[in-house]
């Protein structure tokens, strides 16, 4: 029985913003669509624990994809894929388009680094027979979330004559796990006393990683012997070389279907790799674009951009001016015709937390991909703030592919804030705005996202290459 629908009910169809969940919008074939993208996400995640190991996924994916390690200074045709490795802990994809590089590029740009806990240059010791690492926690984390949950160590050393070692402990089935420890909640009346933030401190994030002694050792510091006659007789290294290392403490989890529906992914690391993933499809699905395309996925967003392998370094530009060199065009123009979506998450309304997000203007799960005119804190400090040009310009591309978009903004005015590297591309003289993926329980060892919003961003990547 169908109801003749009001003139107020058609004006308010016509002249509302409606938001809807994403399955009201799209037909059974898109939602089928999203969960098999996310199958090939999922795998990508597990294997992709931290920067560097996302690099190497990345690599392995485009050279099947048929690209080709750049270099500087060859002039390249339509329909060329190159990659370029930034020290292994970041990367730049690009697909030669058919127009001249001086009608601008077109950019995704999101981050392979996530919250994490590293080891300090000299981590091992032992108190009371029992071995342990000191860390210096990476990015922002609620530091009790990262107590009594499997871990797993990955990075790289470099002895000292030279040679790296890489180190993977605690993610094949079998592997041993490590863990930081919590007290009782029979003896923590003092530590509930204490505010949240700093009941667990920095310094007690330190993890358990063995408790034999060696047989027969007399002296002290014999567990602590016994792990690094472990760790000599395995990797070939000595305590000093702990001081040439990037060690890197991640939860042991594996990605997994969240919901009865399963209809949701829970993961370390979705930030920002739920948006790295899709930027990097979009590049390796892409032939021949009107524009040059590229997908820079960079490292070190958690702590600021800084260092060579963060967006704030010069090799984004310097990579742009070296294809426009070769085609004899001053950099600086193409820069300046250039277009970038900054793909990162923002934060989900989260029905359990809602006093933190403004309803009207906060990011919900399957609603599509998010677009955030601007992030910053206290009267947007620190954000590009998209142009209301750009922001046109991109929701025209998301509305004729009849991509469902939100809009969203990172919590309640003076509620917080935070940045993303929208601004560091923004500087470079190229319009920019973040888009993404809205997650629950953002930077905690385990997130949650939607499948259809992560399919929804994905195609936000590809739809913009193409336009
Ligand atoms: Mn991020
Ligand atoms: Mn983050």
């Amino acid at each position: 029985m169908s109801k003749e629908k009001s003139a107020a009910d058609k004006l308010r169809e016509e002249l509302f913003v409606t938001n809807k969940h994403m399955a009201k919008v799209v037909g059974d074939e898109e939602i089928n669509k999203a969960f098999d993208f996310c199958k090939g996400y999922m795998a990508f995640m597990k294997t992709a624990k931290t920067e560097r190991e996302a690099v190497k996924e990345i690599e392995i994916m485009a050279a099947a994809k048929g690209f080709v390690p750049f270099v500087p200074d060859k002039k390249y045709k339509a329909g060329d894929k190159v990659i370029y490795n930034n020290r292994g802990k970041a990367v730049i994809l690009a697909v030669i388009g058919k127009k001249s590089l001086s009608e601008g590029v077109r950019i995704s740009a999101a981050h392979i680094d996530s919250p994490r806990i590293d080891l300090k240059p000299n981590p091992l010791y032992e108190d009371s027979e029992i071995a342990l690492f000191k860390t210096h926690y990476y990015g922002g984390i609620k530091k009790y979330q990262w107590t009594a949950i499997p871990l797993s160590l990955h990075g790289v050393v470099v002895k000292s004559d030279g040679e790296k070692v890489e180190i993977n402990v605690g993610e094949a089935e079998d592997d041993p796990k490590f863990v930081i420890t919590d007290l009782l909640p029979h003896l923590a009346y003092s530590q509930y006393e204490k505010k949240l933030g700093d009941a667990i401190k920095g310094e007690d994030l330190n993890i358990v990683i063995g408790s034999l002694p060696l047989k027969d050792a007399e002296g002290g510091d014999a567990v602590k012997l016994n792990i690094m006659k472990i760790l000599n007789e395995k990797y070939g290294i000595k305590e000093v070389d702990f001081r040439s290392a990037e060690l890197e403490i991640v939860p042991a989890f594996n990605p997994t279907d969240i919901g009865f529906d399963r209809s949701l992914i829970g993961a370390y690391g979705h930030d920002d790799r739920v948006c790295a993933y899709p930027a990097l499809m979009a590049a390796l699905n892409i032939d021949e674009p009107e524009h040059t395309v590229m997908t820079v996925l960079a490292d070190k967003e958690e702590t600021g951009s800084a260092g060579n392998t963060g967006l704030r370094s010069a090799y984004l530009k310097n990579f742009i001016y070296d294809l426009a060199a070769a085609e004899g065009v001053p950099g600086y123009r193409v820069l300046s015709k250039s277009e970038c979506l900054s793909a990162d998450v923002n934060a989900g309304f989260d029905p359990t937390y809602p006093e933190v997000l403004e309803r009207n203007n906060a990011a919900f799960l399957n609603r599509g991909v998010t677009v955030t005119k601007y992030t910053g804190a206290r009267g947007k400090g620190g954000t590009s703030d998209a142009s209301a040009e750009f922001m046109g310009r991109v929701t025209s591309i998301l509305n004729k592919a009849g991509i469902p978009w939100q809009t969203g903004e990172l919590g309640k005015v003076d509620e917080g804030g935070g940045g993303t590297v929208a601004q560091y591309v923004a500087d470079l003289d190229i319009d920019v705005v973040d888009v993404g993926v809205p997650v629950l329980s953002m930077h905690a060892p385990f997130e949650v996202v939607s499948k259809l919003d992560v399919y929804a961003t994905y195609r936000a990547c590809f739809e913009f290459f193409k336009a």
